[in-house]
């Protein structure tokens, strides 16, 4: 059998989007179950919305999602340029090719004589497609229309009264009808090709034979598969993956929350815990145990059992997830991941032991590694900014006697032994009818300004006895 050669060709018209990660993701797994290849190609054509920001994006949200690709623009391959803009030299000859083997032809349609067209359609309630009066124009009425200085566009001259046949590895068979189609344009008037031309030639000189992709592309399949015909070239197995839906089952966009990768991962999303949530919309293991590392899910990928159906990206879902990732972290991992959601903070006042200390004591709840941010202000500065709830706690009658019972014996006390130390001190005041947690809110709330936060002994073992001294001085009346 042929290697599998599978490609993601990206538009960097925008930040790497998570479904086109799904698909990127989808080629990639399918590329590594075959032990094929995994091709990268930007498809900048559209000069005008492309942009180096765009495309530095793309590079980085999948080499972050662990999606290396084995040829590309930074790698180079065999089968390069693989960035369509340097390739616009390739398209005409081709094109040119199918002019003189009489499946395409020149079109000197104006836009206005389209336009009247669709309109015409539209009036007659009948669904447009191009009448083809350019299809049979004699040699003098192209030089007639050269001469009014109109440039032709090139059409692909779609047979009428035919079916298209194919059999997507998604989707099963599909069938298109050719007099749905109109003779469509494969090179435009300036000399640059459309997508329909330029990603069949692309494939076919990549040697792409199987192309995976979202559903949105299933009415360009057709097209596509005439081109291919027309050149003598292999058509390639085709598989389109359902859409992925907001909550609502609406479109995903950016009023359901973040769409690029690069959005997720400023908001505290692990890219592992992404490309493993990604991977289950549409794919689901078959041992049922959803959590997995690519590798893994490389090894149980199949891709005629991807679900031919939209799926729905659940947020919830994917938060837990992230939370279960961070969980598993290894700690030291875990604090220079936190480290870019801390900048508000002055890390320096912290040694590093402090730090992990802070870190171990702190990520229990973290759902998000952005949680951080709101969950620590405590261990920084000399004092801490004091809540409503906390307040009240700290001029409470027995929270000030609480806490001039601390000041009375904090100097006896071994910060290396916390725990020992405050049972016992929640236990003296049991006896006198103060329930421990009480006995507890006064000190949280002295010494960090809220009621709820991490285990108490690791704040004050991170914070150390000079500064949980002061703290608690600074509120006793
Ligand atoms: N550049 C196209 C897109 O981003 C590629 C489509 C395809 O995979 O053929 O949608």
């Amino acid at each position: 059998m042929e290697d599998i050669r599978v490609r993601i060709a990206p538009s960097p018209s925008g930040n790497l989007h998570v479904g086109t990660a799904r698909t990127a993701l989808f080629n990639y797994l399918f590329a590594k179950k075959n032990n094929g290849k995994f091709v990268l190609r930007i498809e900048d054509t559209d000069l005008e919305r492309s942009n180096e920001a765009y495309t530095q994006n793309i590079f980085d949200s999948l080499k972050a999602l662990g999606l290396n690709w084995d040829e590309g623009p930074d790698v180079g391959g065999n089968y390069g340029p693989y960035k369509q803009s340097e390739r616009f030299d390739i398209y005409p000859k081709y094109a040119q090719m199918l002019v003189e083997k009489g499946y395409a032809y020149e079109c000197f349609c104006t836009q206005e004589e389209l336009e009247a067209e669709k309109e015409e359609s539209m009036r007659n309630k009948t669904a447009h497609v191009y009448s083809g009066r350019c299809r049979n124009l004699t040699e003098e009425q192209k030089a007639q229309f050269r001469a009014e200085g109109r440039k032709p566009s090139i059409r692909f001259h779609v047979p009428k009264g035919k079916e298209i046949v194919f059999n997507d590895m998604v989707k099963g068979e599909l069938k298109f009808k050719t007099d749905l189609i109109g003779d469509f344009v494969i090179m435009k008037s300036n000399g640059t090709p459309t997508y329909n031309f330029a990603v069949v030639i692309d494939d076919m000189l990549m040697k792409i034979n199987h192309i995976i992709r979202g559903e949105d592309h299933i009415s360009n399949t057709p097209k596509q598969i005439l081109i291919y015909e027309a050149l003598g070239a292999e058509v390639p197995t085709f598989g389109h993956l359902g859409m992925i839906l907001a909550p609502d089952r609406s479109k995903l966009s950016k009023r359901h929350g973040a769409t690029a990768v690069s959005e997720f991962v400023e908001k505290g999303y692990l890219t592992e815990a992404l490309v493993n949530f990604v991977a289950l919309l549409g794919w689901s293991p078959s041992d049922g145990n959803e959590i997995k590392t690519v590798d893994e899910i490389a090894q149980d990928f199949r891709i005629h059992e991807v679900s031919s159906s939209n799926s729905v990206f659940e947020y919830d879902k994917l938060n837990w997830m992230n939370g279960q990732y961070i969980k598993k972290l290894d700690l030291k991992v875990l604090a220079e991941k936190l480290k870019p959601y801390l900048t508000k903070y002055d890390l320096n006042e912290l040694t590093e032991e402090q730090y992990l200390k802070m870190v171990e004591i702190t990520r229990e709840p973290l759902t998000l590694l952005s949680d951080i941010t709101d969950d620590v202000p405590y261990f920084f500065g000399e004092y801490p900014e004091i809540d409503d709830e906390a307040r009240a706690h700290i001029d409470s009658e027995i929270g000030q006697m609480v806490l001039k019972d601390v000041m009375s014996k904090i100097d006896g006390w071994d910060f290396n032994n916390l725990h020992q130390i405050l049972e016992d001190f929640r236990t003296y005041f049991k006896e006198q009818g103060i329930k421990a947690k009480i006995t507890m809110w006064a000190v949280r709330a002295a010494v960090t300004g809220r009621t709820r936060g991490a285990d108490m002994c690791g704040i004050m073992e991170v914070l150390g006895k000079d500064k949980v001294k002061k703290r608690i001085q600074a509120v006793i009346k």
